[in-house]
């Protein structure tokens, strides 16, 4: 009987030590956040720079960045394709460290999180997660940018000539994959969720089994024939329902996007009633 009360007594300290610690580092987390500014905050967290097809240094984005923004994200492209070939526009995987290094020693007024895009192969997860594990980021994006190794966002002659049937087809497998990344476990937030609208090619198709925690809104969609944020608002609206968080990008590649069209992305977020998060050390906080 006493052993039999030691082990309940051992097992609940365990569980209130576990829900403690659980308790103090989501406080911790929370102050970290600025104050009462913690409703206002103004965020980018999709950002590239000359470490990857930004026109930028770090040092040129933290600088214009600090007038507008409270915090912003750095996510330079990583792309690991399945052989293990790397596009020229990617962070060689050799070079992350030092990437993470310029972005921790930059001394500025807004906060700089650490971050990376990683482009989604199912054949690479494995290679993604022995280099993710290694890094200490703040958050990553998850992002399909191929659709049966073709990049489908690079230029408009992908899509020219392609019929309904295949441009539907385009975008059943490419919603195949982004719910595989977002299953996969891998990635913090999934990038531009209806990527295949760029460039004016519209589909019914929908993507239906989303298993994720956190979408950007992403306003690049709205500088492309699309004319419109990612995600559309019909899909934003279902993922509230699905109670999915949001963060909020620009997908800036140069200085003169950093801020574009933020305040529409806040406005769609208000309209739709979407909650939205920062990220600490790959947690998610909401604000
Ligand atoms: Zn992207
Ligand atoms: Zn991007």
């Amino acid at each position: 009987m006493l052993q039999l009360w030691l082990n309940s007594n051992t097992k609940e300290r365990k569980i209130r030590r576990i829900c403690e610690m659980q308790l103090m580092r989501f406080c911790q987390l929370f102050q970290d956040l600025p104050g009462e500014e913690r409703m206002k905050l103004r965020t980018n967290y999709h950002i590239h720079t000359q470490w990857s097809d930004g026109d930028n240094s770090v040092e040129e984005v933290v600088r214009t960045a600090e007038k507008v923004f409270d915090e912003i994200a750095i996510t330079d492209h990583l792309v690991i394709k399945p052989d293990g070939s790397q596009e020229p526009y990617s962070i060689p995987a050799g070079r992350i460290k030092s990437y993470l290094k310029e972005i921790e020693k930059v001394e500025a007024q807004v906060r700089v999180l650490k971050g990376l895009e990683v482009d989604y192969f199912p054949e690479s997860e494995r290679i993604i997660e022995n280099l993710l594990k290694e890094l200490d980021l703040d958050l990553v994006i998850g992002s399909v940018h191929f659709v049966d190794m073709a990049p489908i966002d690079l230029s408009e002659e992908f899509w020219i000539g392609k019929s309904q049937r295949e441009v539907d087809e385009i975008y059943r497998k490419y919603y195949e994959l982004v719910e595989m990344a977002s299953s996969s476990g891998l990635f913090d937030v999934i990038g531009h969720l209806d990527l295949p609208k760029k460039f004016g090619r519209r589909s019914d198709i929908f993507p239906e089994n989303l298993d994720v925690e956190v979408v950007e809104i992403n306003t690049s969609g709205l500088r492309y024939p699309a004319r419109e944020i990612y995600p559309a608002e019909a899909i934003c609206r279902k993922l509230v329902q699905k109670k999915v968080r949001f963060t909020i990008g620009t997908d800036a590649h140069s200085l003169n996007h950093l801020s574009y069209c933020i305040k529409e992305a806040e406005e769609l977020l208000e309209r739709i009633s979407g909650e939205r998060v920062v990220f600490r050390h790959r947690a998610a906080v909401p604000i």
